[in-house]
């Protein structure tokens, strides 16, 4: 397939500025370069700072039908082009091509949610305290939002801030992460295909921190929307408080997955494999802590044990694989880390293995035995590691399951209602998987609580995040 979506420019104010001190892109499958991208100036990023606020004076005033419009061309653009966009997703990233295109029609589906959604702006009005006064409340658009995506899902995590956004009425400047900007300059060459106005999208490539530094300065810009570690989410927020931004931040995770003695074993298995290996165990959801009542222990690890035992490893371009390369040497170095830390402290390893050589191609692990001392137990593991934990009361599970600084996902599963409602309240989580292992879907709101971030994403709370209320006193005289 002619993959002549790859574009290797930025695109600023409706031009494309291609890469002439190009930062190199590869296939993390295998090494090779995929093209490159510019490593813009800051006086670059200044223009498509201002492009974005000019665009904004007149995109604000568009009617959400024709917003509404023009993000349906958009999700019809996508799904054309789905075949196109998983593969340059799967070379950029390595995820397996069946994961890739559902990536891009998970893409879609936050444009056409937001498309529809753009129609429901819907104000309020007040009773006042005399018959002459009307008091009213409307919704307007932040203004122009400066975005920063991660390489793990380098088309979704852009196509729902960006549907949100344009719905609202905001103008945007998104970076995307250096390691797989492509798929955003695909979503880029698809926008403009469609006829969104010069400046309404601008997408810019280069140097992480002076972009990040230059979007929180910039008096331009009304809101950040970041999603990647809580690191680099702490200094966003620091960087912005000077210009007080809006803020979005979605940020990492360590699920507790809470498999309880009444769960169904055989649906608390299939949960387990799609929340832990979706692309190479490199979600901000994967399960980070398999906690399984006593009962069920020895069921669940040797069900789990030979589930993984037949995933089968490899480059998602050329084969049909279940998992992919891991992003870089850095992401392989981490869970080897991990593993070496926690086998030190007795933990055992009953399939898979601690990563050898430079290969970016790493075994799912089955690991058992590993207590709250070792650092995997409060580190988002980020690669195909389960690590599972009995425990032997209701009370012990929510203690060990919200033993953590952050807040993102949990599972659970249980066939009692009570037990449902109740330890799902208790866990200290923003989004709770009851029976399930996929909570993703666009009418949702995705967000967490604790350090794992502010604000949520899609459903109608995540339009929310792009608007802000005007109350207006009118009195009738
Ligand atoms: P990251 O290092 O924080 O990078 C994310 C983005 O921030 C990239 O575009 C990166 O650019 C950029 N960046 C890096 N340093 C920066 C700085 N000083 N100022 C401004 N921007 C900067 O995270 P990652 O390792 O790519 O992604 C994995 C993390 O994202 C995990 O913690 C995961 O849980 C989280 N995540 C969360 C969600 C969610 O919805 N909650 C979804 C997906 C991922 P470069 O890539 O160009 O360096």
């Amino acid at each position: 397939m002619k993959l002549e979506l790859i574009k290797q420019a930025a695109l600023i104010n409706g031009e494309w500025l291609p890469a002439q001190e190009g930062i190199p892109v590869c296939n993390p499958a295998t090494g090779q370069e995929l093209g490159q991208v510019p490593a813009l100036s800051s006086a670059h990023i200044h223009d498509a700072i201002k492009a974005a606020k000019k665009a904004f004076l007149s995109w604000r005033k568009t009617s959400a039908l024709e917003r509404s419009k023009l993000l349906e061309a958009f999700y019809q653009e996508i799904l054309s082009n789905e075949a196109q966009l998983a593969s340059i997703v799967t070379l950029e990233n390595g995820k397996p091509l069946n994961e890739a295109l559902a990536e891009v029609r998970y893409t879609a589906s936050f444009v056409q949610w937001f498309s529809q959604e753009s129609r429901r702006i819907y104000g309020d009005t007040i009773p006042g305290n005399r018959s002459s006064q009307r008091l009213l409340v409307q919704k307007e658009p932040v203004g122009v939002c400066a975005m920063i995506t991660p390489w793990n899902f380098p088309s979704a995590m852009l196509g729902r801030k960006m549907a949100a956004a344009l719905a609202a009425g905001c103008t945007l400047v998104a970076k995307p992460a250096e390691s797989t900007p492509f798929s955003a300059l695909a979503l880029g060459v698809l926008a403009q295909r469609v006829g969104f106005p010069k400046g309404v999208i601008n997408i810019v490539t280069g140097d992480p921190q002076e972009i990040g530094a230059l979007f929180c300065s910039s008096p331009l810009i009304s809101k950040i929307s970041f999603t990647g570690s809580t690191r680099v989410g702490r200094l966003l927020m620091s960087q912005s408080a000077g210009t007080l931004k809006r803020l979005s931040l979605e940020l990492g995770g360590n699920a507790p997955f809470v498999v309880c003695a009444d769960a169904s074993l055989e649906a608390a298995l299939d949960g387990a494999m799609a929340s832990k290996f979706r692309n190479c165990g490199q979600t901000c959801i994967a399960s980070n802590r398999f906690l399984v009542h006593s009962s069920l222990y020895p069921a669940f690890v040797k069900g789990l044990t030979e589930r993984v035992e037949k995933l089968r490893v490899g480059a998602g371009h050329v084969e049909d694989i279940d998992l992919g390369p891991m992003i870089n040497q850095a992401a392989v170095q981490k869970v080897k880390e991990l593993l070496l830390d926690a086998t030190q402290k007795g933990a055992r390893i009953l399939t898979g293995g601690i990563p050898q050589g430079d290969s970016l191609f790493v075994k799912p692990t089955v690991l058992v035995d590993a207590t709250a001392q070792c650092k995997l137990w409060n580190t988002e593991i980020f690669g195909p590691v389960a690590s599972i934990t009995p425990f032997d009361t209701d009370e012990e599970a929510i203690l060990l399951a919200n033993d953590t600084s952050y807040g993102l996902a949990a599972y659970l599963y249980t066939q009692s209602s009570k037990r449902a409602w109740e330890l799902s309240e208790a866990l200290a989580y923003g989004m709770v998987g009851l029976n399930t292992g996929r909570i993703s879907t666009a009418q949702a709101p995705f967000g967490g609580i604790k350090q794992s971030g502010l604000g949520r994403e899609g459903g109608r709370y995540g339009l929310d995040e792009y608007l802000q209320l005007k109350y207006i006193c009118h009195e009738l005289i």
